[in-house]
């Protein structure tokens, strides 16, 4: 569990250039809208809040067993999907409410790199 898993070095080396597919977390979320905004209305907040945390223990799981990483990858996006769809059903904008909060540093401490003591959470 010490070592950090590296990004695909493609992620590092494309810096500047529009990468095939890729997505911002605004596009992601409206993408995630145009797919399922109807069921996930229907569903509604508490219904939707369940499988976000169903797809959490998948992932808990797949972190756990940690011998199938095609696997692994897809519960990540499994709940990030899963967050979307709650921030459409509850009307948030998450990459505004992502910039507003983490992109000037720490909300705590302020800093780029969290000088915080390690039992604090933002
Ligand atoms: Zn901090």
């Amino acid at each position: 569990m010490s070592e950090t898993p590296q990004p695909p070095s493609s992620a590092s080396t494309n810096e500047g250039k529009q990468q095939q597919n890729a997505l911002s977390l605004s596009d992601f979320q409206s993408v995630i809208h145009k797919m399922f905004y109807e069921k996930d209305q229907s569903r509604g907040i508490e219904g939707t809040f369940m499988w976000f945390m169903e797809e959490v223990g998948e992932l808990s799981s797949a972190l756990r067993d940690n011998t199938d990483r095609e696997n692994l990858e897809e519960e990540f996006a499994d709940v990030l999907a899963w967050l979307a769809t709650m921030a459409n059903v509850a009307g948030v904008d998450l990459e505004q409410a992502v910039s507003r909060k983490y992109v000037q540093g720490c909300p705590r401490c302020h800093q780029i790199v969290c000088t915080c003591d390690l039992a604090w959470k933002p």
